[in-house]
Parts: C-alpha cells; structure tokens; sequence
C-alpha cells in the first residue's frame, strides 16, 4: 500500500485496534435497512466493515488523496464524497439515517450543533475528546456541566458507552476519546434563540446567582424559584421552562 502524508490539521488520528472497530460497531447496532452518513472515513477502518452491514454508507471525507485512495477499493454501497462536512448538504439526506465518525477534534463542536439543527437523523455515534464527552453527558452540579451539556441535552438525549486509549490510534493522539451517542428530541422548536442567550449569559457569570445574572429573562415566579441559585444548579428542564416563560415576559421582549 502506498504511504499517504498524514494531514495534522485534518485530525488524522486513525484506528488501529480490530477490537476497537468490531466494539464501536456493535454499540451502533447497524442494519440492513440503514443509510449511514460517516464523516471523515480516513481509510475506511470502520467504513469497510460496516458496509457489509447496512444498506448504504455515504461517507463524506476532505482530504482528497484519501478519497482517492479509498475510491481504489470500490464497495457498490459506499458512496464517496470529497468535501467539508460542515458545507456538505445532510439536509438532502433520506430522512431516518444514522451518522457515525471518529470526529476530526478540532470541529467537534461544530459538527454537533451543524446535525442538531436538522430534524431528519435519527442516530449519532461518534468518538469524541474524553473532556468533550464528560462536558457533553454532564448533569448539574457536575464540574463538567455548563453551556456545552445544556445546549446539548436540551435538543437530545446522550449516552456515553465507553472511554477509548490513546494506544490505539495511530499517530497517537495527546489525549484519550471516548464513544459516545447522540438521538435528537425537539424541546426548543420556538425559542432557540432566547435559549441560547439564557444559558450564555448565566454561565459567563458562573459565580453569580441567576437573579444577579439574568433577571431580565425572570418572571416573578421564576426569581423565586430560580434567583438564589448558580447556573450550574439548574436541570436542562428548568433551563427550558426558563426560557419558555419568556414569550409572554415583556421585560424580554422589549
Ligand atoms: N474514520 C477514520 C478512522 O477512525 O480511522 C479516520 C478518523 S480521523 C480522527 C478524522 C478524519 O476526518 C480524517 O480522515 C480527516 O481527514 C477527516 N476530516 C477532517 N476534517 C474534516 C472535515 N471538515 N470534513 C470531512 N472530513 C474531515
């Protein structure tokens, strides 16, 4: 096999381990039925074996030399597409598929809150940086638990399965990865935008008690409830009621 160059930029941190692959494979629990979006399939570590599993794979990759590469060793129900994921069109995806990755780290986040803006998904199982997930499944009064978590589970449930070795990826990564699933749920369908700036807001005054912090976006009912508390004490739920009080709340909408 020719040596391909190792893009560092991209996140080229690819799987070296059978055990691993055959591990996150069974955790996605493909089938037959499934069309599967994978982002950044690198050298189709799990892209291969998958698709002997599903219906179709379509597997968006930006490095060009690995999509030609990949394209060498053509499998009918994998299609290939060189582009960045994050311009590439999932909208125009059949509704119901699943999504899988090793994500490229340095647009994790990104990529997260790209899919959870569309509805048509039904699955996402990804590896992610261990700090990424813990902040990801955090519940309040956690350490980790802040705008990453809320903003997160206020659209979707998440799971995390496992903590993965940095032994077995090659080149080794600084730190460890952890698998982790992703089902989105429509809790803010009106109100996103007021939600957002609720939860920014109360977590750069993470020190502050909600009335110091974001009193404008409090009814009555709400300060005494919420007012003496830190943000790091409310549930996604009460975050959400937060916000839903504000459609009728003038002090908001003025
Ligand atoms: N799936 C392979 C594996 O597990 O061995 C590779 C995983 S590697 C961590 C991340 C992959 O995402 C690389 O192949 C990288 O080139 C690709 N990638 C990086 N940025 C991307 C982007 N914006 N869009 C699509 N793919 C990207």
């Amino acid at each position: 096999m020719k040596s391909i160059p190792i893009k560092k930029r991209w996140g080229q941190n690819f799987i070296n381990d059978k055990n691993l692959i055959d591990k996150i494979i069974s955790v996605f629990d493909p089938d037959k039925r499934d069309t599967v979006l994978e982002i950044g399939p690198g050298k189709g570590a799990l892209t291969y074996p998958l698709s002997k599993r599903v219906k179709k794979i379509i597997a968006v990759e930006i490095d060009p030399i690995l999509v030609s590469h990949l394209k060498e060793n053509f499998i009918e129900n994998i299609e290939l597409v060189n582009d960045d994921i994050l311009r590439f069109k999932h909208t125009s995806i059949k509704k119901g598929y699943k999504i899988i990755g090793n994500l490229p780290y340095y647009i994790t986040t990104p990529i997260i809150f790209s899919f959870l803006e569309s509805e048509n998904w039904s699955k996402m199982t990804i590896m992610v940086q261990k700090e990424v997930a813990d902040r990801i499944i955090a519940k309040p009064g956690n350490k980790n638990y802040g705008r990453l978590s809320i903003m997160v589970q206020a659209q979707a449930s998440v799971e995390k399965h496992f903590d993965i070795s940095n032994n077995l990826f090659f080149p080794k990564p600084k730190v460890k990865s952890s698998l982790i699933s992703i089902m989105p749920k429509n809790n803010l369908k009106h109100n996103k935008i007021i939600f957002y700036s609720i939860i920014k807001l109360a977590f750069q005054k993470r020190r502050k008690i909600l009335k110091n912090s974001i009193s404008n976006y409090l009814n009555d009912e709400n300060i005494k409830i919420f007012g003496h508390l830190r943000p790091e004490n409310i549930s996604v739920e009460e975050y959400i009621k937060i916000s839903q009080s504000c459609i009728n709340n003038k002090k908001v909408l003025n």
